[in-house]
């Protein structure tokens, strides 16, 4: 039984079973496309759509460069077919409603991605509500947020979708587990709580100012971290036998000059306790992007009132 209590979570480095069950999410993800692929190509052979996705790109932020050519690669991959729009970081705010304006308008885009972030110049709260919600498959639109918290059918952020179909992956009915999500973004964070809640999940959201985090995470069933703070989470906060979700992704550095990308759990302390975990990269990354291929699908879907589960 457990507690929580110090003495059940004095575990010794390298102690046994239960070595974390790792949740594939390159492989979720790559499955995920197989089947968007199919139906993408039913799509236009039964009622003729061709799906659209237009990528917005302001700035040369290094990461969003990298983060949009793998997106638009998996788009096309499934039959999408994509039109990137380069602004420099120079760009004003009437410049980029313009084009959004445009890109609103235009038949061919079923989907209008953003790439955030922008420069610091550009307010992101007023772009993102420059997009016509039924496209914004980011699910940001002030619209998309309301229904979402509202429980009413809309188009949701991309990593929170991601990081529910890993946990379903290994707990097919998550009702009544205890879920701490580390972390209130906009993006993430708040997202995903809504759909723990809609799940019937216990949620606790914990943030920058919370107290005591390790206690938290001690009698939460599942985790799901996105704070973007390398190895914040440690292996002896993990209750033994919970799912481990981590959607950080974080450059550190050695002092040799190496640098490598790591999550915000200390991955191999916590396998050690956990049931299932994501690996980062390879667990919530893949899953991010094929959950913005089936919002493209979906809006392509609910623009012409067809219904996504069936086509
Ligand atoms: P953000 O900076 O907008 O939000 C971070 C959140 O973490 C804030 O709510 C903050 O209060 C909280 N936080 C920071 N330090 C904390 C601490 N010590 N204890 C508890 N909470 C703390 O970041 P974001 O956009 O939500 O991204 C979070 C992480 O997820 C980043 O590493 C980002 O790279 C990653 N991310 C990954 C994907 C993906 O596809 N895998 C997508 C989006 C974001």
């Amino acid at each position: 039984m457990l507690d929580g209590s110090p003495a059940e979570i004095r575990v010794p480095q390298g102690e046994g079973p239960p070595a974390a069950a790792l949740i594939d999410g390159t492989a979720l993800a790559a499955g995920l496309r197989a089947r968007l692929a199919e139906r993408v190509h039913r799509l236009n052979r039964r009622h003729g759509v061709t799906l659209g996705l237009a990528v917005v790109l302001v700035g040369d932020n290094p990461a969003s460069q990298i983060y949009v050519r793998a997106k638009i690669r998996a788009s096309e991959e499934v039959g999408i077919s994509c039109v990137r729009h380069d602004l420099p970081a120079s760009t004003v705010m009437p410049e980029l409603r313009q084009l959004i304006s445009q890109l609103n308008q235009d038949d061919r885009v079923d989907g209008l991605l953003l790439q955030l972030p922008l420069p610091p110049s550009i307010n992101p709260d007023a772009v993102i509500n420059a997009l016509n919600p039924e496209k914004d498959v980011d699910g940001l639109h002030t619209i998309n947020v309301g229904r979402l918290a509202g429980g009413r059918p809309g188009l949701v952020p991309c990593t929170p979708q991601g990081c529910m179909l890993l946990l379903r992956s290994v707990r097919p009915a998550p009702a009544g587990e205890h879920a701490l999500i580390i972390g209130r973004s906009q993006l993430v964070g708040r997202p995903l709580a809504q759909l723990l809640l809609q799940a019937d999940c216990t949620v606790t959201v914990a943030h920058s100012k919370t107290a005591d985090l390790a206690a938290l995470c001690r009698s939460a069933t599942v985790v799901i971290a996105a704070a973007g703070r390398p190895e914040l989470v440690r292996g002896d906060w993990i209750r033994r036998g919970a799912v481990v979700i981590d959607a950080g992704i974080n450059r550190v550095t050695a002092p040799d000059g190496t640098s490598r990308i790591v999550g915000d759990v200390a991955f191999a302390e916590a396998a050690s306790r956990a049931s299932a975990m994501t690996p980062v990269p390879g667990g919530v990354g893949p899953m991010t992007v094929a959950c913005l291929l089936e919002n493209t699908f979906a809006a392509a879907c609910r623009r012409r009132s067809l219904d996504p589960a069936t086509v």
